[in-house]
This record gives C-alpha cells, structure tokens and sequence, in this order.
C-alpha cells in the first residue's frame, strides 16, 4: 500500500500534513516584501534551534552543499585540516577538503565506536606552531548510529586556539542538545530533511563570528557558495539566488511547530526513542552497531547475527510499508538502521519494533518470544 508508507529512514524524514500543506501554495517572488518577511522569521527561528546570536544562512541544496561551503569559505588552499572518520560521513567531509587541495590528516575510529577526544587533543597539542587550521568531523555518523562527542572535541579546539571546529549536525540537530554558542562551535551545517521535518532541498550553514574572520582570508574558488554574498543579502533578508521558495514555507511551519514542542521536549522524545529501538532489539536478541553508550538519538544501527539484514528489510517494507536503512559501503547486507528523528512518534517507534520482531518470525529466523522486542521498548517508552 504505496499511500501508506512510513519512512523510517535517517532522511527523508517523515513530513506533517501542516508542512505538506504549506508547500502546497502558490510561490511567491523571492524578491517581494512578503518573502523578505518570512526570511527574517525563519532566520530567527532558526538562530532559536542551533541556540546562537551567530549568522545562520540559508542554501538551496542538500546538506553536502553546507558542508562544501563551510569549507571552502573558511579555509585557504593547503591548509593543514585534521578530519575526524568512523564512517561514511567522515569519509565525506575528507573527500571534500581533499578535493579543495587541503592537506588532510584523518582522525580514524573503526566504524560503531566513537571518535576519540583524546586523539584530537594530542595532536592539537602537539601543534606547536599552531599550523592546524580546522577540525572537521560528524557530530552523529548516520552510517553506524554512533554520536560522536563533539562538545570534548570542541573544547579542545578552543584549547587550541588558532583552529576552527566545523561540524557536520545534520542528524543531530533538532535531536539532541547543540548550543553552537555555548560548547563553541565555529561551523555547523545541516540539512532540510533530516530534524526539521520538510522534504530534501534546502541547507544550513550557522558561522560564527572567528568563522567569518577566517572567511576573509579563505582563497578556494567559490561562485554558488560563496557565504559573502549570502550574508550581503541576508541583512537585507533576502537571498543572492532564486532559493526553493516553498520551502521556506514548510521551514517556517516546521519550526513553528518545533518552537511549540520547545527544544528541551525534543531531545527528551529523541533520547526515549533511541532508548525503545535500542531496548527492542536488544529483547528480540538483535545486536546493536554502535558502541553501547554511543548510540545517536536519531538512528539506531542494527547488526543481526547470521541474517541478511537486506533481505528482512525488504521484507519489512513489503509486508509492513515501513521503510528502513540498509547498511553502506562494507556494512550492506550486515546492517539495518530503524531512523528516529524528526516527526516521530511513540507509535511509529512501536510499530518499527513489532514489525521488525514479526517479520523475523515469518522468515523463521529467530526463536525469540513473539512480542519480546514490544514488550522491551514499551517499558522504555512508560518511563519504566
Ligand atoms: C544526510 C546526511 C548528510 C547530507 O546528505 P545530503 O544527501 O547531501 O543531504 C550529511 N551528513 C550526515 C551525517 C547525514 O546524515
């Protein structure tokens, strides 16, 4: 039943029917007085979600197109750039510094544990001249499911001092706690179709103050992403291109409704759906990916023992409508990831647990109890 499909991927996220309505109405000129309007209220709202006073810019394009222009507009070429790896978005953000002519030296942690604070912090120490330019790494690694500690990470930048922190937050942003201001952040970029529940399209770019100051000096070839003219016009709340003006719409309806549940809400419901997903894999005797403790609020990776991950995922879509993750690059046919982030419900999380036990059961491919995996997490999500 294609009309009754549940997405429990980490992006697209699920999107409510106020958003879908708002996208629905007619554009409006990107150079009106109207849309300067609506500009200037989803500019605050969204300085409100990333907990800054610091510009936070608007890009028309997927969150690689942030995480691209949070380079390219901060650092010069061959700058020295220490990138942070333990999975697939790691890898990503060292293509790009790669491919800008940076010399990169990678931070690595195996794929489902954590990065390690520590690493960072001998190296930046032992920094003596104080060469390093940036520290780029994922906050959560949507690829495993780890969230990686970004504020430790962080700090140990500002110790530093010289070098930027730029953080890829596209799944942890409006899942769980990211005070840019307060832990220090230089760089954060994030993504339309992750937390903020409206479709693939538009991408964030929050910069702070030493962030712009390093942007006056950055020297890599820019034209579509060059942050100047985005923050020339965004004092004028407007916009150096023609952006996906119904977007803005649903990113103003999204964040209403985000402003309404208040941030602290929204990381309590993303913490109790990590703790279910976690807790009913776990009863039906489904091993988890990431590191115990460093699972992500947004996505729960599962590794099945001697099971094609690929096969009960399809199998899940097709006899439930519930659509899961598979496993990239190595981790296909090894991992399934149930996401759990933006418009998510006590319900869905329920539903992808007993689905997940159910289907197993079919395929007679586990001896669990029937039920074990729904019992599990709904304990969780009863507080008990
Ligand atoms: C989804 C995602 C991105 C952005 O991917 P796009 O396809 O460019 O939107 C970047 N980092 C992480 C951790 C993600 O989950």
């Amino acid at each position: 039943m294609q009309e009754k499909l549940t997405l429990m991927i980490p992006g697209p996220t699920p999107v409510p029917e106020k958003v879908l309505k708002a996208l629905g109405k007619h554009p409006i000129g990107h150079r009106s007085g109207e849309f300067q309007a609506l500009v200037e209220k989803t500019t605050s709202q969204l300085k409100w979600l990333h907990q800054t006073t610091n510009d936070v810019l608007t890009i028309t394009g997927s969150g690689t197109a942030a995480m691209e222009a949070g380079i390219i507009n901060t650092l010069s070429r061959g700058d020295k750039v220490i990138c942070g790896e333990n999975g697939k978005f790691g890898e990503r953000w060292t293509k790009v510094a790669k491919a800008y002519g940076l010399n990169v030296e990678v931070i690595k942690s195996p794929w489902g544990k954590p990065l390690n604070p520590e690493s960072f912090k001998q190296i930046l120490e032992s920094d003596k001249n104080k060469d390093i330019r940036a520290v780029i790494m994922t906050h959560s690694e949507t690829s495993t499911g780890v969230l990686n500690n970004l504020q430790a990470i962080t700090q140990h930048v500002k110790e530093h001092g010289n070098a930027l922190t730029i953080a890829d937050c596209v799944t942890s942003l409006g899942a769980c706690n990211v005070p840019m201001d307060e832990w220090g952040i230089d760089v954060i970029a994030s993504g339309s179709q992750k937390g903020y529940m409206i479709p693939p399209g538009l991408s964030f770019l929050a910069m702070s103050e030493r962030a712009w100051d390093a942007q006056q000096k950055s020297d890599l070839p820019k034209f579509y992403l060059d942050l100047e003219s985005y923050r020339k016009t965004a004092a004028k709340n407007s916009n150096p291109f023609t952006p996906a003006v119904n977007l803005y719409f649903a990113l103003e309806e999204a964040l209403n409704m985000m402003q309404e549940e208040g941030l602290s809400s929204i990381f309590k419901r993303h913490t109790r759906h990590r703790d279910a997903a976690q807790a009913g894999m776990k009863a039906i005797g489904l091993q988890l990916f990431a590191e115990e403790g460093h699972g992500s609020p947004a996505i729960t990776a599962v590794a099945p023992q001697n099971i094609d991950a690929e096969e009960l995922r399809k199998a899940v879509k097709e006899k439930f409508d519930i659509l899961l993750a598979g496993g990239q690059d190595h981790l296909k046919g090894k991992v399934f990831r149930i996401g759990h982030l933006g418009f998510v419900n006590d319900r869905d999380v329920l539903a992808a647990v007993a689905a997940i036990e159910s289907t197993l059961s079919y395929l007679k491919l586990n001896n669990s109890v029937l039920g074990s995996g729904v019992a599990a997490a709904s304990k969780v999500l009863n507080g008990f």
